[in-house]
């Protein structure tokens, strides 16, 4: 029997290791996994380039547990170790035996799992004791045992293992017992092995029989060993990539596409994405992308590896060359991710673009669900906007669809202001915005729906994309004053008129809100007095209202509503020619500025009461 002391620096290294090093314990199942894996791919490479002449047998990965004795214990049919290497490998522990071993089969191997310095004494987050048992594949090779209790020494004696391969037993921690729990492991392997290369066992199927589950004679295999990102795309049918979404996330919507990620210079990564619906929670969508390394799950929070917009996205990306065990903003600065993120914007915007381009009538039946993704990515990302612009769509209140520069055509001769510029009428709700929409269609304009939680945000960036032109709500004033045009008819009401009017609608109007009183000819069949709020005060609050840097202030501000009196208004003509003329005790006045009110919500309380009274005295 050798006794000696583990090679580190640090005088104990086990406390270190179990507070500081992993501050997530459960990551220790994936380490050993890991390392059986890889152990398990190396021989295989030996088979392969001939230097292994034995059979190689079943190569599957067994994890066992005994609840009472509290062991896990984890068994390859790998390359094992020589008791010289276990000196070389775990004694040492800053030596990792990845790199030689890389340098001597680079061709053989594409596969080889071990990007994590110090993964095996990760067992000791959750062990008092860990033995290696192990016989490697090398001739004359003899079995060897490493056993550790936590204390930076070590006992090594001869071995019991007759088959090539590891075994490695932990005896758990007593506060970490819970991992001797078979839903637990469970849990563990499937979140963290389920797309391993080589098939991992953990006990047998089970089967409902008298009342309970029992243990069949098949070996329970909890991993997918070729998941299909791994396979070629063009083996695959659309129904394939919907299987394995459902497989990722068993809960979720179907989703809209899908996109293959496939490189291998310069960098090498692969991956499936798919385009959610985001309906209007962009946060609960978000963190679904899982991160993998030669099919080890790593993380499902990929924020400093693509654009944050990206997020939204579900899906798998597998990729050896982002570096793993580094701090998040080293991460963000690292040369290879910034290529690897470049990568996967282009391709999604490639995919978009091929979309609306060659499957329009699909894009437009996708949009809806869509939309808020790319507004969102838009507004928070400069060069994704500059080219979703090209092919992003405008939806309309008769439910249309247009491209950016079709939908220009469409409304340039009509909706062209004195000023020469566009203005692009919208809605963001098209049932309470009713009467406003009916009033721009009649005059031949076109009204746009702008009815997502981001919209506020988005018409501002849209009036820097989308040269010479200007956004209004259809309710945010007058038509005639969202689109002005040249020669305006005289007004029917002399000076003193206006005065008076402006003057008594003051006295009418509720004193909470401030108001600019204005006089239009809005033809016969308008309303006789219309409220409107400004789009510039309105925007900016409901841009307050969904977050954005410094914009609070917006929501502090008083509401201005502008009060539109029509000349035209037959009403009004009667108003004047009254025995009472224009003043705020004229019954006539009062009804028509409480159902101004009315038509905006704005009337309650005693007011309403008032205004339903005066209107039966009024049928009288
Ligand atoms: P890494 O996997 O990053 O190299 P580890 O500390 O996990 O670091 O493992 C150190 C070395 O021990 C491995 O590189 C490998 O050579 C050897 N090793 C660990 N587990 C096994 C195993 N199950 N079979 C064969 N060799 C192993």
């Amino acid at each position: 029997m050798a006794q000696g002391k583990i090679g580190v620096t640090t005088e104990n290294i086990f406390p270190v290791i179990k507070t500081f090093l992993y501050s997530d314990h459960d990551i220790f199942i994936r380490e050993l996994v890991a390392n059986a894996v890889d152990a398990t791919q190396k021989v295989k490479a030996l088979a392969s380039s001939g230097e292994l002449k034995e059979e190689l047998g079943d190569l599957n990965i067994e994890i066992k547990i005994d609840k009472d004795a509290k062991t896990i214990t984890i068994i390859d049919k790998g390359i094992g170790m020589t008791a010289e290497e276990i000196d070389n490998y775990i004694n040492q522990i800053a030596f990792s035996s990845a790199g030689e071993f890389l340098e001597k089969y680079k061709d053989q191997i594409g596969n080889i799992i071990g990007h994590f310095g110090l993964g095996f004494y990760s067992s000791f987050m959750v062990s008092k004791k860990v033995e290696i048992d192990s016989l490697s594949w090398k001739e004359g090779a003899n079995a060897v045992k490493w056993e550790c209790d936590g204390n930076p020494e070590y006992n090594m004696s001869e071995g019991s293992r007759s088959e090539r391969g590891t075994t490695i037993t932990l005896w758990l921690d007593d506060d970490s017992s819970e991992f001797a729990d078979e839903n637990k492991i469970e849990s563990l392997l499937s979140k963290y092995c389920k797309f391993m290369p080589i098939p991992i066992v953990f006990g047998k199927e089970k089967e409902w029989k008298d009342g309970k589950y029992e243990d069949t004679d098949k070996n329970h295999i909890i991993n997918n060993c070729e998941p299909l990102w791994t396979r070629k795309p063009s083996e695959l049918k659309d129904e394939d990539y919907l299987n394995f979404y459902k497989e990722l996330y068993p809960m979720s919507d179907e989703p809209l596409f899908h996109i293959h990620l496939n490189v291998d210079y310069p960098f090498n990564l692969t991956g499936i994405l798919y385009f959610p619906k985001v309906k209007d929670k962009l946060e609960l969508s978000r963190n679904k992308i899982q991160l993998y390394c030669n099919q080890m799950f790593v993380t499902d929070s990929v924020e400093n590896i693509v654009p944050e917009f990206m997020t939204l996205l579900h899906g798998v990306i597998d990729s050896p060359d982002i570096p793993l065990n580094v701090s998040r903003s080293y991460l963000q600065s690292d040369a290879n991710v910034k290529k690897i993120s470049g990568y996967i914007t282009r391709k999604v915007t490639d995919k978009l673009e091929e979309i609306a381009r060659d499957k329009k009538e699909e894009f437009e039946s996708k949009w809806d669900d869509l939309k808020l993704f790319l507004e969102y990515g838009m507004i928070t990302d400069e060069k994704f906007s500059e080219k979703v612009v090209k092919f992003a769509l405008f939806k309309n209140t008769d439910g249309k669809y247009f491209n950016f520069e079709d939908y220009r055509k469409v409304i340039e001769t009509e909706q062209t202001n004195k000023d020469g510029k566009v203005v692009y009428l919208y809605t963001t709700n098209p049932v309470a915005q009713y009467q406003y929409i009916e009033i721009a269609k009649n005059k031949g304009y076109d009204v746009l729906i702008m009815d997502c939680p981001l919209d506020a945000h988005y018409v501002g960036l849209l009036e820097q994309k989308i040269e010479n032109s200007l956004f209004a709500r259809v309710d945010s004033d007058t038509i005639d004053a969202l689109i002005s045009k040249e020669n305006k008819e005289e007004l029917k009401l002399s000076d003193d008129e206006k005065k008076k009017l402006q003057e008594q609608m003051e006295v009418l109007l509720p004193k909470e809100n401030k108001y600019e009183v204005k006089m239009d000819n809005l033809g016969l069949n308008a309303s006789a007095i219309i409220i409107t709020q400004s789009e510039f005060m309105r925007r900016y609050r409901d841009m307050a209202a969904v977050g954005g840097g410094g914009m609070n202030f917006y929501n502090e501000m008083p509401i201005i509503y502008n009060i539109t009196i029509n000349a035209d208004s037959p009403v009004i003509a009667k108003i004047k020619e009254s025995e009472e003329g224009i003043s705020a005790d004229n019954k006539l006045l009062k009804q028509l500025t409480d159902l101004a009110l009315l038509a905006n919500g704005m009337l309650k309380g005693k007011e309403l009461a008032d205004f339903i009274r005066r209107s039966e005295e009024l049928m009288n």
